[in-house]
């Protein structure tokens, strides 16, 4: 019988109950919300209070919600991942100042139409371009997945820049890197609030926004209507629309690039004022709780997986389970990360509400795929002879493996797993992507608000440093210690 180290026993139990900690997993509400999704960087129609979502379309939606008698959740994402979420499934309702178009139309449903509005140039009055024509043959800078978009490929017939908001493209602009911005009018007018060479013109092509559903859904369809309906003939419509446009009025004042000269002062608009540091300290509290959680999956898998091939490379065992193995190790190794990332969100656990899980999961596996090769490495650097002595002693094999080979494996690829952790600790940074607000996102959200690059950038990359630092120090230190105790049958002599 296989009899195992008490301490590995110890620690075959800790891992995945410490997993299983970390995960966080929560039980379900009985009434299930709706779910909105939106691109919380598009005032007044969805912007952030702090982490609260807020502005017109939220309004419409806490409004259906309540109608339905349900609670309300909304979520934030990038703008051309909105309508994906409700085809998916992973939202209920879609509203993120969507304009409708024939192609959207095929995808999803959408309401009867709340806002009539339009696209608009953004240019330098010391350059000014004012029509559709001008901007033919010149770059210009369009935020990614809009119908600004669409308007510089099928009508100026050219490829725009694109950039993941009209405020980015309006930095590039600032910055010499495109001519002019073509953006929705209420993006357009904040960009250049306090810019003085700045200036919107009249529509270039007029637009109306709806809100998007998944198709199929008459009833549901019919309440949105209603309440669209009512909110509109009661007044109620307007004075939503006043109140956030009042408010997202005020966002951008603080924000001019060059009024924040000095580095105190963009110290405090970045950090200070609003509550912004918050963005950061809970971002990094997610980038935490990701890459650890995903750092012991990453140990129990590879640790699985690494005895499976190395089992089946050196004595032919479990061939069935080494084909799995191998597999395995081919599709997560041969694709990025950030594709296994989206594939998990979207299609695997697509039913699974807590995106921290989703991350953990898609995280855990990509990095237990490295680790089992690295710790896979280390059971081949061990001599054969040392397995041949210990069955000699009478020990069975999976005992050898566990009792002798495995504690000098670990220990000789101990900087190679510390390497591994600190590349998963850093790719976490891509946890964005499905809207999870962790340290890089904060940094990009503060960012986004404030205008200012330096900064929020800079704090950030120093706090990523900072932990690599601190995670190397206590690699070291555990290196140092193995090789002092009696864990190191290899050095310790005596
Ligand atoms: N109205 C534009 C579109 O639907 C842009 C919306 C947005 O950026 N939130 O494409």
């Amino acid at each position: 019988m296989v009899r195992i180290d008490p301490r590995a026993k110890a620690l075959l139990c800790i891992l995945p109950a410490a997993f299983l900690w970390c995960c966080g997993v929560h039980g379900q509400d009985a009434r299930p919300p709706l779910r909105m999704i939106t691109e919380a960087a598009f005032p007044p129609y969805e912007f952030l209070r702090g982490h609260e979502i807020v502005g017109i379309d939220v309004e419409i939606c806490r409004a259906v919600a309540e109608r339905l008698g349900r609670p309300f959740v909304a979520e934030t994402v990038e703008f051309d991942s909105v309508i994906p979420a409700v085809i998916s499934g992973k939202a209920d309702i879609a509203a993120a100042g969507i304009t409708v178009t024939e192609d959207r139309q095929r995808n999803v449903d959408f309401s009867i139409p709340y806002v009539r509005t339009g696209v608009v140039i953004i240019y330098r009055k010391s350059a000014p371009i004012v029509t559709g024509e001008q901007c033919k043959g010149r770059r210009v800078g369009v935020q990614g997945g809009t119908t600004s978009e669409a308007y510089v490929l099928e009508r100026l017939n050219q490829e725009p820049e694109r950039y993941k908001s009209a405020a980015e493209a309006v930095a590039a602009m600032l910055s010499g890197k495109v001519d002019c911005v073509i953006a929705d009018i209420a993006p357009a007018r904040n960009c250049v609030k306090g810019e003085a060479d700045l200036a919107i013109t009249d529509f270039i092509s007029s637009e109306e926004y709806a809100v998007a559903v998944k198709k199929g859904q008459k009833e549901f369809l019919g309440t949105i209507n209603s309440v669209i309906a009512d909110l509109k003939s009661s007044g109620k419509m307007d004075e939503i629309v006043a109140r956030f446009s009042a408010e997202a009025d005020g966002l951008r004042s603080a924000g001019a690039p060059g009024a924040w000269a000095s580095v105190l002062n963009d110290f405090k608009l970045c950090f200070v004022k609003n509550g912004r540091w918050e963005y950061l300290w809970k971002g990094l509290v997610v980038t935490l709780h990701v890459a650890l959680s995903a750092i012991l999956m990453g140990l129990m898998l590879g640790f699985l997986v690494s005895m499976v091939r190395a089992s089946h490379d050196r004595y032919g065992y479990v061939p069935v389970l080494n084909v799995f193995a191998k597999v395995y190790l081919t599709v997560i190794r041969g694709t990025p990360m950030v594709v296994q990332l989206l594939i998990t969100y979207y299609i695997i656990l697509k039913s699974v509400d807590s995106k921290v899980l989703v991350a953990v999961i898609a995280f855990g596996l990509n990095s237990g795929a490295y680790q089992a090769e690295i710790m896979r490495a280390g059971i081949v650097s061990i001599d054969p002879g040392q397995m041949e002595a210990a069955r000699a002693l009478g020990l069975g094999y999976w005992r050898s493996m566990l009792r002798i080979i495995l504690p000098q494996a670990v220990r000789n690829v101990l900087p190679a797993l510390g390497n591994e952790f600190i590349v998963l600790l850093k790719d976490t940074s891509i946890v964005g992507y499905i809207a999870l607000i962790d340290l890089a996102k904060g940094g990009d959200i503060i960012r986004s608000q404030t205008y200012s690059v330096y900064t929020p950038y800079l704090t950030v990359a120093a706090m990523y440093l900072a932990m690599v630092m601190a995670f190397t120090w206590l690699l070291g230190k555990l290196e140092r210690h193995l090789r002092n105790t009696g864990a190191d049958p290899v050095h310790n002599e005596s």
